[in-house]
């Protein structure tokens, strides 16, 4: 999809519900496979619950900040405000821009799921941030990883013509966890378009530059409800 011209209003929602996954909220900047760079922003919060505009499930985006002092975590009922949209393309969030968030009722204090997948209160902006993200296959993205902690769905910008700054938006799933955990596959090599020529392939090779500091046999806290 081409840059939107116009905005869509956006207005203020009220919700309430129980949290059953929290992933990290990234902006990723694509230009052919020269470059993949990876903005972390804060985190989507996907809820089983209620907005005034459905009932079905829906997710929010919310700040470092507001995790920071949450520690939020899957099975908590939270209640808080957030703004839709403003560009249905650029974000994967239903909702973001969340306020005045309550926590209602907090079950499980203690995980005790062995992993994978990694259900714990996620870590920091900046572990995300110095661990790197490799692509992961959509389908598992929607299923098995689902609630891990390193589970990502990115807002991605693909800069499809420099001189006029003409971008294409899209929605990509990728991986911070750890290189050997038995689940991870890549799915298919994506393509990087970019115009008057043939589109570029990432297909894998980019996730070697975005991992390099780390190796396949890393050790990684798995404990209590501490942050990393
Ligand atoms: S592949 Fe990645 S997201 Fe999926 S369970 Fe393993 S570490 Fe988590």
């Amino acid at each position: 999809m081409i840059k939107h011209k116009f905005e869509i209003p956006s207005s203020k929602i009220n919700w309430e519900g129980r949290i059953i996954s929290i992933q990290p909220r990234t902006r990723v900047w694509r230009y052919v496979t020269d470059n993949r760079t990876h903005y972390h922003l804060g985190y989507n919060l996907f809820i089983e619950g209620e907005s005034c505009y459905s009932d079905e499930n829906f997710s929010v985006a919310i700040s470092d900040k507001q995790q920071s002092k949450g520690l939020f975590r899957i099975g908590d009922m939270l209640k808080g405000t957030a703004w839709t949209k403003k560009y249905e393309a650029r974000e994967f969030a239903d909702f973001y821009r969340a306020g005045s968030l309550r926590l209602l009722d907090r079950a499980n204090e203690i995980f005790e799921v062995k992993p994978p997948p990694w259900i714990m209160v996620p870590p920091s902006m900046q572990t995300y941030e110095e661990r790197g993200a490799r692509m992961l296959s959509k389908n598992l993205w929607k299923t098995k990883c689902f609630q891990c902690i390193w589970a990502n769905m990115a807002n991605v910008e693909i800069q499809w013509d420099f001189d006029r700054d003409i971008k294409k938006y899209r929605f990509e799933t990728f991986c911070y966890g750890p290189k050997s955990c038995k689940f991870y596959k890549m799915g298919r090599p994506r393509a990087v378009p970019y115009k008057n020529r043939d589109s570029a392939l990432d297909d894998g090779y980019l996730d070697e530059l975005c991992t390099e500091g780390r190796n396949d046999d890393e050790y990684l806290y798995c404990g209590d409800n501490d942050r990393f």
